[in-house]
């Protein structure tokens, strides 16, 4: 196959810095996903598709914070113990049923409604009883162990914002003002491939000069955990014919496609040749490390992403470049993992003018705070380093020097791929 001379890629034309290439995603990229209504328990771990807004008050009435006695704060004497009779007993759930007098201390509990005219509660290992009455010690504060109405939550508020991915707290926040049920996005339907005459399945035979294929099950395995609903549609012959039909076929009925390998400058790589007979590709040539073959594009409207072939590549360009397509097609408002600061445990001169992930594992330092120290053989198909590793430290396209003891940014397995 031959490549025009005025095609970037068989050129070392400029490398498209990674924030000018998340920036035009970012930008071209919208949910593509339908909406439908779950019930709550199914919301985990989906995203919102609607601005949850608050119908009541939580909680819905003033209430006690302790089980003990409450009492208008007015009632008790500013320097001296009070001794107040105990005229009535509120647990969670009932009120009072009638309206509190002044100079009387009721017995409540927990979570009970605050009598009307009562603003205080003493917790009772705080009190004693003596008969029918209760001494409660001078220098309470008034307004203590009283939850307020509306604290948490207030009628007409916007409690949780279309976009946002559901965890337990917010599924449980939604219970609490009373929704069964929520409006998600659909899961975004994802097909996925690998490419190559040498890529073999691991149930079946791999004949001399053949590996077993990696990269269908870390990328199915990072877009099950993304929420996607996956098809695996196997393992394609380096033939630009078959990439072609299989691509076009599969753009039909999903929302994005995944292949890997066969996007480097090879003769054997078709990838690229394909997917621009059948719609076209938005850039290639990426400014990082590992994985710099990267395709993006569209087939017949379907977004496409082409990972490089080693196995490193594949999961490090997943994470740092393709994970935020596939959770903002899939709805999600924000995508970008938190970028916590650790300690270089190594030294690094780098080339710059790159971004560059290296793997890394933490180790807690004597004074408690966290080291990164680097997987020794770093080539982008040694995937047992990824095994090994905990994280990604991120170097950016200015940094050439991180000596030993430096902070240094680090991205985190588990939120990459939650
Ligand atoms: P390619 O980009 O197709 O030239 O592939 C680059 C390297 O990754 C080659 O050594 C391939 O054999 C290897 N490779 C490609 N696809 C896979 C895969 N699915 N699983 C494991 N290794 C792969
Ligand atoms: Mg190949």
């Amino acid at each position: 196959m031959t490549q025009l001379k005025d095609d970037c890629f068989a050129h070392g034309d400029e490398l498209t810095p990674l924030d000018v290439a998340l920036e035009q995603l970012e930008q071209t990229v919208n949910a593509v996903v339908g909406i439908e209504e779950v019930p709550l328990i199914d919301a985990l771990a989906r995203i919102l598709a609607e601005d949850v807004v608050a119908e009541r008050n939580v909680p819905p009435h003033d209430n006690s914070a302790v089980d003990g006695y409450a009492v208008c704060h007015q009632d008790l004497s500013p320097d001296a113990d009070s001794r107040l009779p105990v005229a009535g007993r509120i647990t969670a759930g009932h009120k009072l049923g009638r309206p509190a007098k002044p100079g009387e201390v009721y017995r409540i509990f927990t979570g009970a409604p605050m009598p009307e005219r009562c603003d205080t509660v003493f917790m009772q290992e705080d009190v004693r009883l003596e008969g029918d009455d209760v001494i409660l010690p001078a220098g309470i504060k008034q307004g203590s162990n009283r939850r307020f109405k509306g604290e948490d939550v207030t009628t007409g508020s916007v409690i949780l914002a279309r976009g946002k991915r559901l965890r337990p707290q917010e599924v449980g926040l939604a219970a609490s003002v009373g929704r069964s049920k929520l409006f998600v996005y659909k899961a975004l339907r994802v097909a996925v491939f690998s490419t190559g005459d040498e890529v073999r399945d691991p149930s079946q035979d791999a004949p001399e000069g053949c590996i077993f294929d990696a990269n269908r099950f870390t990328i199915m395995g990072l877009l099950v955990r993304l929420g996607c609903q996956v098809t695996d549609l196997g393992i394609l012959e380096d033939d630009e014919t078959v990439i072609k039909d299989a691509l076009a076929s599969a753009a039909r009925d999903h929302d994005l496609l995944f292949t890997s390998g066969g996007v480097s400058v090879g003769d054997e790589d078709h990838i690229k040749p394909a997917v621009e007979k059948l719609g076209s590709l938005h850039f290639w040539r990426l400014a990082i490390k590992p994985g710099r073959p990267i395709a993006f594009g569209q087939v017949a409207g379907t977004p496409f992403v082409g990972l490089p072939g080693n196995p490193v590549a594949a999961m490090v360009t997943f994470m740092c470049v393709a994970r935020g397509l596939v959770l903002r097609l899939s709805g999600a408002h924000d995508v970008n993992p938190t970028v916590y600061r650790v300690r270089a445990a190594f030294t690094f001169k780098g080339k710059g003018g790159r971004r560059e992930w290296l793997r890394a594992r933490l180790e807690i330092d004597g004074d408690g705070l966290y080291s990164a120290h680097l997987f020794p053989a770093a080539g982008s198909g040694v995937l047992t380093s990824m095994v090994a590793s905990d994280g990604l430290v991120e170097v950016s396209e200015d940094q050439t020097q991180i000596n030993e003891g430096d902070l240094v940014d680090y991205l985190a397995f588990p939120e990459l791929c939650p």
